[in-house]
């Protein structure tokens, strides 16, 4: 039998506010265990939680460029479950009446395009984190870190659209540059300012109804959620083969294994027992509010990709290149800022600064080479100071070591040779140990002569000026 995936995704951003939802606790996740936590996050007797606005805002802005509909009236829901990272009994949510419903988003999967259709976008409170005692003290022993009690999360719910985990990848990616756009959340996947739950059922290729579900919980890489997916197509479509059921229920990724494992069934799930949360009055937004927020939006990839192919003259591919994160986007122009030759600066930020960053897994603005650090290198290959297969290894240098080009140059002596008197020593040299070439090259043979420029770069450890040394060259063999 021949399976269609039907997946959809629930991601749960958490927003850059500097302030927790409900209090004025911080959000950083610098800090030690429980440094941020007061008597409103950790739910004592007889405190009131008071809405922080900016949520609302950041909210605002992801429900004006996912395009869906803002509520007029938003309420928020006590969500009810023991836990111990949860010592309030219960998490303020929004459920009957959540502040964005529908919208959607559009991206590129193998040149397709594809429309995800959304749920709903409503807000929620993080909880606590439980630490078992592993790497403590006491092993046998649990600790609970309060710090993420009340940090203001959106959780974004698409509709079951997504056939494959690809396009379930090419979905998050596409959601966390334009989080990261807006500036509503870091899209930090490893510290958990992003993360997703996935649910998947199988049908048959042509047939409408839908299968029953199961769904993977915190799934935490791009990764991760791909190879989730796969692994639980294989495992639902063998037990259909095999005349099976599917039983609904949560799973998790265990990714060391590469495997799915069951969490808990549909008899264990829990019964949230929602109501309206008895301590915050309805949210009215009025036009003005939405208005003040859409005024404020920041550019959005599609108006800077084309924004890089006027302003910059950059071919369209660079664009979408350097667009595709907004990190990268403000590396570029950083660093164009510095030393305004667009498209030089694009070939390296590409090039080699991303081969670098793919290599170390690391953000943009995490690297060691800062836009201020590749300008100056640019500077000093302008000016010939260095040469441009030297300033590779400079460039590798300065990643490795933090150092700025100049410092690199200086220490390890990698200053280009344009000094005539030096190099004629040099080519001097080539072509007494290359008679029968130099003997060609004065019969005619003028193809010689790329191999005379070889083996003085090779001779120079790639130092030489090649300017420089064509024309000492040419003047030499002639002889
Ligand atoms: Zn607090």
């Amino acid at each position: 039998m021949v399976y269609e995936s039907v997946i959809g995704l629930e991601v749960h951003a958490q927003l850059l506010t500097q302030a927790k939802l409900f209090c004025s606790c911080s959000t950083t996740v610098q800090a030690d265990a429980n440094e941020h936590a007061c008597p409103i996050c950790l739910g004592m007797p007889g405190v009131l939680p008071v809405l922080n606005r900016q949520v609302i805002d950041f909210a605002l802005r992801t429900g004006l460029v996912l395009q869906g509909a803002i509520a007029s009236t938003c309420r928020f829901a006590r969500k009810n479950y023991f836990y111990p990272d949860l010592p309030k009994g219960y998490q303020i949510s929004q459920f009957e009446e959540p502040l964005i419903e529908g919208g959607g988003l559009t991206f590129e999967v193998g040149g397709v395009s594809k429309d995800v259709r959304l749920i709903r976008i409503h807000i929620e409170e993080d909880a606590g984190k439980s630490i078992h005692g592993e790497n403590l003290a006491d092993p046998s022993k649990s600790y609970v870190d309060h710090n993420r009690c009340g940090v203001p999360l959106l959780e974004i719910v698409s509709t079951p659209d997504l056939r494959s985990p690809e396009e379930a990848k090419v979905y998050l990616q596409t959601l966390k540059t334009m989080l990261e756009y807006i500036e509503v959340c870091d899209g930090n996947m490893e510290e958990g300012s992003l993360r997703c739950d996935a649910n998947i059922s199988l049908r048959p290729v042509g047939s409408q109804e839908l299968g029953t579900r199961t769904e993977i919980k915190n799934l935490n890489s791009f990764r991760h959620v791909q190879h989730a997916l796969e692994y639980e197509i294989q495992r639902q479509a063998d037990i259909l083969d095999g005349g099976g059921t599917i039983e609904q229920e949560t799973r998790l990724f265990d990714a060391a294994r590469g495997v799915t494992i069951t969490m808990r069934s549909k008899e264990e799930a829990h019964d949230y027992r929602y109501f309206p949360e008895p301590d915050l009055v309805p949210l009215h937004i009025d036009a003005a509010w939405i208005e003040r927020v859409r005024q404020a939006l920041p550019e959005l990839p599609a108006a800077k990709c084309q924004r890089f192919v006027t302003q910059y003259e950059l071919p369209k591919y660079d664009a979408e290149v350097l667009t595709a994160s907004r990190a990268l986007s403000d590396y570029f122009e950083a660093t164009v800022q510095l030393y305004p030759q667009p498209k030089i600066v694009s070939n390296w930020v590409m090039g080699d600064f991303m081969r670098q960053l793919n290599r170390g897994a690391l953000a943009p603005q995490q690297a060691p080479v800062t836009p201020s650090h590749l300008a100056g290198m640019l500077q000093l290959l302008h000016d010939g100071v260095i040469s441009g297969k030297i300033a590779k290894t400079v460039f590798d240098e300065m990643y490795k070591s933090g150092k700025t080009a100049r410092q690199v140059v200086e220490e390890q002596g990698l200053l280009q040779v344009s000094d005539s008197a030096a190099l004629e020593d040099v080519i001097q040299q080539v072509l007494d140990d290359n008679p029968a070439q130099v003997q060609d090259y004065r019969a005619g043979k003028q193809k010689v002569f790329g191999f005379f420029v070889g083996q003085t770069m090779k001779a120079t450890q790639g130092k030489a000026n090649p300017q420089v040394v064509n024309t000492l060259l040419r003047k030499m063999l002639a002889g």
